[in-house]
């Protein structure tokens, strides 16, 4: 039995390296932190290709925020550089800004446009739909059949494996429509990449002597033969932790496909989208926003799947319904044993990077409260805040 641990915590992602770091900083303790991968820095991970290219290994990470706190945070373990998110849209053979805006309306429909006269060609091609209850409907809603069909429909059957009427209005909905010539994937106040890439991000943020990190370490090896002295945090997938007595919670997975090219850049933006062709969603060339100087390039083809790693929770009714159950027993094990749900698995919902850390500052606060001293650390009754 190790108990020398003030904190344990499941997972090196970047919740459970803000939590440690936060814990072994601020209030001195001695904290341990388990992955079962053999690296850090979660999904945010990137790593060397053998070319050398510096590649994203679990998909593209688009660093944005509007929150200064977090980038403040961020910034003491990190210089930044300024990033340009472009994305393209391949449809019927050629490429159109994405998301839509006057210059793709243009291109699409063949015509020049101001915004008067493209929110006019919008209103016409808009279905009346005053309160679409689907993502089909919010799309049509607002863009039509057409436009629709073109760039949405297909990518999102893809991307899901459902059909977007069988999806709630946000899944859709999160992607603006602008009626200016504004090309940027993202309308975030801060468009910024790590200097160095995310995992020598958070390999600085665990370099503290407080912190013992064990990686290819699921948390089962070491869930009873650690009893930490204040708390655990556990950022791995909800249901796992209770052996998914209620039932597995669904999951969509990714694959992804790196290849190298002799060339210094074969894509004019970073991503393009492929709605309509290919099993693939989208190619990704990341040196255009991590932009490493190198003669050759790595693209990487992104396609969806059912099984696999755990990546984007189905935002579904029912699968809704199921967190919710899995929400219960994680607030009475927290009440019970001082375990905190944080994250993007444990919290079954997606979140930004930016929002995944502001997630775990907050939680690190709730923690460092519940443990003030005078306060015994198992004796809150109040529900899991790991939101
Ligand atoms: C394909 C994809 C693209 C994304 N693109 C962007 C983007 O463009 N911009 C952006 O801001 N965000 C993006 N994100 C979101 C970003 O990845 C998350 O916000 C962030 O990684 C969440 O951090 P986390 O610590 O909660 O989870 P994770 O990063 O998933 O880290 C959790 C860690 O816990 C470990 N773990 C899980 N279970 C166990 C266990 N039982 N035992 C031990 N270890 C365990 C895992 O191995 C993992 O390392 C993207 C996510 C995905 C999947």
């Amino acid at each position: 039995m190790l108990d020398d641990v003030d904190l344990l915590v499941c997972g090196a992602g970047p919740v459970g390296c803000v939590v440690a770091e936060r814990a072994a900083a601020v209030l001195g303790w001695t904290v341990l932190v388990v992955d079962q991968r053999a690296h850090i820095a979660g999904n945010c991970f990137d790593s060397f290709h053998r070319t050398g290219v510096l590649i994203h290994n679990y998909g593209p990470h688009y660093f944005r925020t509007n929150d200064v706190g977090v980038l403040s945070y961020l910034s003491r373990f990190t210089e930044w550089i300024p990033a340009k998110y472009e994305v393209r849209s391949s449809v019927r053979g050629r490429l159109y800004p994405f998301p839509i805006n006057l210059a793709t309306l243009e291109q699409f429909y063949g015509t020049t446009l101001d915004p008067e006269s493209g929110e006019r060609l919008l209103r016409a091609a808009r279905a009346a739909i005053p309160a679409p209850r689907n993502s089909e409907e919010f799309v049509l809603s607002r863009v039509g059949r057409e436009l629709y069909e073109a760039f949405y429909l297909n990518y999102t059957l893809k991307q899901w494996g459902s059909h977007p009427r069988d999806l709630a209005p946000q899944v859709c909905g999160r992607i603006p429509v602008r009626l200016n010539r504004d090309c940027r994937y993202v309308d975030h106040r801060y468009q910024v990449m790590p200097r160095r890439g995310f995992t020598a991000l958070f390999s600085k943020m665990l370099r503290h002597r407080k912190i013992r990190l064990l990686l290819d370490c699921p948390f089962r090896e070491v869930r009873e033969l650690v009893r930490p002295r204040r708390a655990t945090v556990y950022t791995g997938p909800v249901d796992d932790y209770f052996g998914c007595s209620l039932g597995k919670l669904p999951y969509r997975s990714l694959k992804f496909e790196f290849v190298a090219h002799r060339a210094e850049y074969v894509q004019p933006c970073v991503q393009i989208n492929y709605p309509n062709d290919f099993a693939y969603t989208r190619s990704v060339e990341i040196k255009h926003v991590t932009r490493q100087r190198h003669p050759e390039t790595v693209v990487s083809y992104e396609t969806p799947t059912a099984t696999g790693e755990p990546f984007y929770p189905v935002p579904r009714p029912e699968s809704s319904a199921l967190y919710q159950r899995y929400r219960q027993l994680a607030d009475e094990e927290r009440a019970r044993r001082n375990v905190y749900f944080c994250g993007r698995l444990a919290q079954y919902r997606y979140f930004n990077t930016d929002e995944a850390i502001k997630e775990a500052l907050t939680c690190f606060q709730q923690i460092r409260q519940d443990c003030a001293p005078g306060r015994s650390p198992f004796a809150s009754s109040s529900p899991t805040r790991a939101a």
